[in-house]
């Protein structure tokens, strides 16, 4: 038991912050509980520290709106946080979809081949579907993919009552699961490319210890960014790509210890053989 715990505890302690926020932001919305209000693109932290998603404030700027001031500073809370420090850590620890598609993934893995993509699609579509989303709130003068957002649905479904949530999360379960591994936060989602833009100057990374490394490929099939780990078997450092969600999945599975999490001091690139 221990240590299956001591084998899980990056993906225990994940599911802990995940479901503490919304639990956090139901309570704020249906019993007035102070600690978040709001939901996951604007709330108020302690009745105090504003917090906003910054892709859909910068959505609102090229549209043109008039951006007021607790939205401004929240935006750039919640940028430097992720910027500077935790990475692309919100697609991993906060957001509720990232529960829905890693069920999918584990699902997929239990079946082996048997489930292989149906569908091909190039990871860096997210990065374009980001400049996409920005565009068109320029031409059409509105925030839009927050108009279409299923991550904005299913965080609100759950906070305010699921309506059209619970449809948009049972696809995005299917998709991920019969269509294409990974699909939804891997490859389309345009806050997981905004994240992951921004992320690649932060400081908690996962490190990666050459000579501890058997090459057992454990955790390759967790990853779900499988691409970000081309680093296993040839040299020790830092992962710096920015897709990476810090979930800690690989460091949980790693026999060796041979992964970690770490401090990277930033602009430091090197990587240590
Ligand atoms: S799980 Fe650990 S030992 Fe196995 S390949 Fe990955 S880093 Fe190396
Ligand atoms: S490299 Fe590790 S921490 Fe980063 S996304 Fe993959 S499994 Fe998660």
């Amino acid at each position: 038991m221990i240590d299956r715990v001591k084998r899980n505890r990056y993906l225990i302690l994940r599911r802990f912050v995940q479901v503490s926020v919304m639990g956090f932001l139901i309570g704020g919305n249906a019993y007035g509980w102070s600690v978040l209000r709001g939901d996951l693109s604007f709330s108020v932290l302690f009745s105090t520290v504003p917090l906003a998603d910054p892709f859909a404030v910068l959505q609102m700027f090229f549209a043109g709106s008039k951006i007021a001031a607790d939205l401004l500073v929240g935006s750039l809370l919640v940028l430097g946080f992720y910027g500077v420090v935790a990475g692309r850590s919100f697609c991993s620890w906060v957001c509720p979809v990232n529960i829905i598609t890693d069920t999918a993934n584990r699902i997929r893995r239990y079946f082996g081949s048997t489930l292989k993509n149906n569908v091909k699609i190039a990871r860096s579509t997210r990065f374009w579907i980001v400049a996409l989303a920005l565009i068109l709130s320029w031409v059409f003068s509105t925030a839009a993919f927050e108009l279409i957002s299923p991550v904005a649905v299913i965080q609100r479904g759950i906070v305010y009552g699921m309506g059209l949530g619970g449809t948009v999360a049972l696809s995005i379960f299917l998709f991920d699961l019969v269509v294409v591994r990974n699909g939804f936060c891997g490859h389309i989602c345009p806050l997981g490319g905004f994240y992951a833009i921004q992320a690649r100057l932060s400081s908690i990374r996962i490190k990666h210890d050459h000579r501890a490394c058997t090459l057992c490929l454990d955790c390759k099939p967790v990853c779900p960014e499988s691409q970000v780990l081309k680093i296993i078997g040839k040299s020790s450092g830092f992962i710096t790509r920015g897709e990476c969600t810090n979930c800690g999945r690989c460091v949980d599975v790693c026999p060796e210890k041979a992964l970690a999490f770490g401090i990277r001091q930033p602009f430091n690139y090197r990587r240590i053989r």
